[in-house]
């Protein structure tokens, strides 16, 4: 501002009038309003001006990412841009307005936990990679490791419900059914103060009975990691790079450590090819399709039934 009190005073009527050292002026003054501005707007989103200053640091992220700039921009149009490929990026799945709807995209699913060791480390490395995914619990466990219940919500991820005692639904009686389901949700809303928002019945046993009876999405899956069986990380990482596609469901259990240490080789590795990892009920509403209850999904994009 003093300068530019300066060059009035000096009398040059050229600059008064908007010469060139008055455009150059003015353009530094925009550029810096709109830093501030957009600061500003990081700001208010919380933890996003820690991912501004993480990419401005990290430069070969920004330029390995250039080209999701321009398809995440059909999206959210020109103005948000950058800002959109930061979220695309590094929030994975936290703005629905703001993600690149046509990335390909890959929901990992965890049953049978929590387990307060092997779902850490599976929720600090997706963490680690802005990545989010969805844990089927087991009512047992859950009553056992509260905190592990709040992690999973904390780091961003979906809690489902895989009965209380891992039973074959099909199998039971109507009251029997409810006391499976409701003994899930009893300790994850003890736990976490919300309710499950998915379910996963135990071996995939379903009927049309059941899915009438049962008053949240049930979620199956496509791609089977059979990691029960291998009980080896790279046998699991291999069996997921070698199939997966847009659009996948792959189930997987973090009650076992090769997985953990599958997932802590494949979470980078997805991202590496493009995936968005997410949450299946994320990825279902990216692309454009709510779940929906008294329906079975075993990919996002078809129901199973
Ligand atoms: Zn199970």
């Amino acid at each position: 501002m003093n300068i530019q009190k300066n060059r009035y005073q000096s009398g040059d009527r050229r600059n008064l009038h908007g010469g060139y050292s008055d455009f150059w002026l003015y353009l530094i003054f925009v550029i810096a309003a709109s830093t501030f501005c957009i600061l500003l707007a990081q700001l208010s989103h919380g933890s996003s001006l820690r991912v501004w200053y993480y990419k401005l640091n990290h430069k070969e992220v920004i330029g390995k990412g250039m080209e999701h700039i321009d398809q995440a921009g059909k999206t959210a149009g020109p103005a948000g841009n950058l800002l959109t490929y930061y979220r695309f990026q590094e929030f994975g799945a936290s703005n629905p307005e703001e993600v690149d709807v046509n990335a390909p995209m890959v929901a990992l699913t965890f049953d049978d936990g929590p387990n307060p060791e092997y779902t850490s480390r599976i929720l600090k490395v997706l963490q680690d990679n802005y990545s989010q995914a969805t844990f089927f619990v087991v009512g047992t466990n859950a009553e056992k490791y509260p905190d592990t219940l709040k992690a999973v919500l904390g780091a961003g991820c979906e809690l489902g419900n895989h009965t209380l005692n891992h039973k074959k639904l099909t199998e039971l009686n109507d009251v029997e059914v409810v006391e499976q389901i409701d003994g899930v949700d009893r300790a994850v809303k003890s736990a976490t103060g919300e309710n499950t928002t998915v379910i996963r019945p135990p071996y995939g046993a379903y009927d049309d009975e059941l899915l009438n009876q049962l008053n949240v999405p049930v979620v199956l899956w496509d791609l089977d990691t059979e990691d029960w069986k291998s009980r080896n990380a790279q046998t699991v990482v291999d069996s997921v790079l070698s199939q997966v596609k847009d659009g996948d469901i792959v189930l997987m259990h973090d009650i076992y450590e090769s997985t953990a240490e599958a997932v802590e080789i494949l979470v980078p590795k997805l991202k590496e090819r493009g995936y968005l990892v997410v949450t299946v009920s994320e990825m279902a509403r990216y692309k454009g399709k709510e779940l929906e209850m008294h329906k079975a999904y075993g990919e996002v994009g078809g129901t199973a039934q």
